[in-house]
C-alpha cells in the first residue's frame, strides 16, 4: 500500500478560521496564516458552470443572504455575492473565492491544506475532474503536499483515479467496521473522524494501522488537551489561535 509521506501539523484552520473571520475566503486563509497557521482546511463546490468555487454549504443563505444553491448558480452569480458580512461589518465585500484564487493565496501564504469535495449527487466525478485538473496545474510538486478528502465515496474514488500522487485523507463521522479496507482502497495517507465520537479504541486502531489521525472540529484548549493525550496526531479547530496557545 503506498501512503504518501505527509507532514501534518498539530492544528489545522477549519474553513479558513472560521471564527477568526469569514469562512472559506480569502480573509479566512490570511487570518489562519497570521494566526500561525500551517495548514487550513476548506470545502469545494462546482457552480452550475462547473467552477470549482469554496463554499461549505450546499445552500447560499447562510454565508451570503441570496437564496438557492451554489450548484445551481452561475460562477459569475456566485462571485457577486458577498460572503464576509455575515461574519462582520468589517468583512464586507469579501467574495466567494474560486478554488483558483485559494490556490495562489494559499501558495503565496505557504498554507499547505486539507481539501474538502462537497458535490451533488451524480456531479461526484465532474467535481473530482475540476479539482485534480486545478491542483495538477497550479500546485506542483515541491509546495507542501495537500490532503484532499471527502465524506462521498464516490467523490474519494474519482478524485483517487484522476491524481493518484495526491494524498488523500480518509474522512468519516465515526470508522465503520470495515475501515480499514476502505483506508487501504483509498491510499489513504491519515484518518479524519468526528471528535465527539471518537473512541479510545478507535484512536488505537488507527494508530496500529499506522496511519495519522485528525480529528474535528475541536474548539476547546482541554478538550485538545484529552484528544493529544489518547494519540491523536492533529487537530481541526476554528479558533486554531487557542487551540495552538494550550499545546
Ligand atoms: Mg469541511
Amino acid at each position: 500500500m503506498s501512503r504518501p509521506d505527509l507532514h501534518l501539523p498539530k492544528v489545522i484552520g477549519h474553513r479558513g478560521a472560521a471564527l477568526r473571520a469569514p469562512e472559506n475566503t480569502l480573509a479566512g486563509f490570511r487570518k489562519a496564516a497570521e494566526l500561525g497557521c500551517r495548514m487550513v482546511e476548506f470545502d469545494v463546490r462546482l457552480s452550475l458552470d462547473d467552477r470549482p468555487v469554496i463554499f461549505h454549504d450546499d445552500q447560499l443563505e447562510r454565508v451570503t443572504g441570496a437564496k438557492g444553491a451554489v450548484g445551481a448558480t452561475l460562477f459569475s452569480d456566485l462571485k457577486s455575492l458577498d460572503a464576509g458580512a455575515h461574519f462582520a461589518p468589517a468583512y464586507r465585500g469579501e467574495a466567494i473565492p474560486s478554488l483558483e484564487e485559494a490556490l495562489a493565496l494559499l501558495k503565496t501564504l505557504e498554507l499547505a491544506f486539507d481539501l474538502e469535495l462537497k458535490a451533488e449527487p451524480g456531479r461526484e466525478g465532474r467535481l473530482a475532474e475540476a479539482v485534480a485538473r486545478a491542483l495538477l496545474r497550479l500546485w506542483p510538486g515541491d509546495l507542501p503536499a495537500p490532503l484532499v478528502t471527502s465524506f462521498q465515496p464516490d467523490a474519494a474514488a474519482a478524485f483517487q483515479r484522476l491524481a493518484p500522487d495526491v494524498p488523500r485523507g480518509y474522512l468519516v463521522e465515526v470508522l465503520p467496521r470495515d475501515w480499514r479496507r476502505v483506508a487501504e482502497r483509498l491510499g489513504a495517507a491519515a484518518v479524519i473522524c468526528n471528535q465527539r465520537l471518537l473512541s479510545l479504541d478507535a484512536v488505537r486502531a488507527v494508530k496500529a494501522a499506522g496511519y495519522p489521525l485528525l480529528a474535528y472540529t475541536v474548539n476547546h484548549a482541554a478538550r485538545a488537551g484529552e484528544l493529544f493525550a489518547l494519540g491523536v496526531d492533529g487537530l481541526i479547530s476554528d479558533m486554531p489561535d487557542a487551540i495552538m496557545a494550550a499545546l
